[in-house]
């Protein structure tokens, strides 16, 4: 493909704050696009997302200085030349320079990696799906199981939970409308059962509900399971047609001067954490656990996945971060069996790709995933099908940004269904 222009320019994700909308034009005048997301919870070695620091306009978030290096340095070197999208993810790698992303930001690059791959998929006229299974040569091609977050605490909301994320996966389910079913279903009567008993529906960041909980200690985690096991049950269905992941994200709890966790005004060890993931995964047979260790303890990270990694998935988020070189040591150290995709924890589709194909080789189970600042864009959901993951997390079965991905994954499983 011919790149003739490539303007960038400011939106709102879904929390209000800019991030950067990129729209590659083609020779043929053919217009792709794509939006990069931007995380919360981020672990300490993500690639950098640039922003402008001027507390004048959007708390200092804007993202002028990102799109100016797409403007100024990226675009002269992509514009009038014949490339692959693999080219222009290695010009942007040669262009920054860097493993973090820290000259251009990840933000930048991201933007551009993307819209590159839709457009090479545009040229060839395939299914962006399609071209991502093709092009980068993953064995499988097939829609992913959801993982949808329905009570939202941590860094996504402001309520007394210190676990981030309390998931719903439907099991046993062929079709997408289904397990949109199943999870819209448990969702509102979630909602019914918090209404009953006066606890607030409002929603966090992922659309998962938000109630105030107010004891101390694990008490208010074992709450939320046992809200949704008790919302599971009375939409009908059963621990073997549903089951329940949590994203702990225990960096963000973590005090790493005294080596505790910091659970709802209690102060808990890795032992005392390990203890009650082993109940509940006793208890609510826990499909997976992300990030259930800070991310530099790889020694509690070994501890649990031998503890409960025959039991369950031990699933690295802040641990990885998307980078292959992370995964690697991971995976020389025993210390997971899954890992959480998320392309601008990295900075380009090729080392995302990269990523998970290392993943896969070592038997690896595969989350791809949203961010939880989101855009209406759905490349995640191809990106699911195209790799064949196991699993995509994208929220709540509410809130446009977040179903944006699941009715991909509709449409795509209708494309599918009449060939
Ligand atoms: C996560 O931690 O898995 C997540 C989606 O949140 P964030 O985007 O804030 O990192
Ligand atoms: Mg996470």
């Amino acid at each position: 493909m011919k790149i003739r222009q490539i303007q960038a320019y400011q939106i709102l994700d879904s929390r209000g704050i800019p991030t950067i909308k990129c729209v590659l034009t083609l020779h043929d005048g053919m217009r792709m696009s794509a939006c990069v997301p931007s995380g919360a919870s981020t672990g300490a070695a993500e690639a950098y997302e640039l922003r402008d620091g001027d507390t004048k306009r959007f708390f200092g978030k804007s993202v002028t200085k990102a799109i100016n290096n797409i403007h100024t340095i990226i675009a002269p070197e992509l514009l009038e030349k014949e490339l692959s999208c693999a080219d222009v993810d290695s010009t942007l790698l040669k262009l920054d320079g860097t493993h973090n992303k820290s000259n251009l930001g990840a933000n930048a690059l991201l933007a551009v990696s993307m819209a590159a791959v839709r457009a090479q998929a545009c040229v060839e006229q395939k299914e962006l799906y399609d071209f991502i299974h093709q092009a980068f040569l993953f064995q499988h091609k097939a829609l992913p199981s959801c993982m949808f977050n329905i009570i939202n605490g941590g860094m996504h909301a402001n309520n007394g939970l210190s676990f981030q994320e309390f998931l719903i996966v439907p099991k046993n389910k062929q079709r997408i409308i289904d397990i949109l079913d199943c999870a819209s279903t448990i969702y509102h009567t979630l909602k019914n059962l918090l209404k009953e008993q006066k606890l607030s529906t409002n929603v966090g960041d992922e659309g998962g509900f938000a109630p105030c909980f107010s004891k101390v200690g694990f008490e208010n985690e074992q709450e939320a399971l046992s809200l949704i096991a008790r919302a599971l049950q009375q939409a009908g269905y059963s621990n073997s047609d549903v089951g329940m992941s949590l994203d702990v994200a225990a960096t963000s709890f973590y005090d790493a001067e005294k080596n505790i966790y910091n659970v709802s005004g209690r102060a808990v060890t890795r032992e005392e954490l390990l203890t009650f993931y082993q109940q509940c995964v006793d208890n609510f047979s826990l499909l997976s656990i992300e990030d259930g260790i800070t991310e530099s303890d790889w020694q509690g990270w070994q501890e649990m996945n031998q503890q409960l990694g025959d039991k369950t998935a031990i699933v690295g988020d802040d641990l990885f971060v998307t980078d292959t070189k992370k995964i690697q040591q991971g995976i020389s150290l025993d210390a997971a069996n899954a890992v959480l995709i998320k392309p601008n924890q990295i900075g380009t589709v090729s080392e995302t790709v990269q990523a998970i194909k290392c993943a896969q080789k070592a038997g690896y189970k595969v989350v791809i995933s949203h961010r939880s600042g989101e855009t209406n864009d759905s490349f995640i959901a191809d990106l699911a099908v195209g790799c064949g993951a196991d699993y995509i997390k994208a929220g709540a079965p509410v809130r446009g940004e977040r179903v944006a991905k699941y009715n991909r994954l509709l449409e795509i499983e209708q494309a599918l269904s009449s060939i």
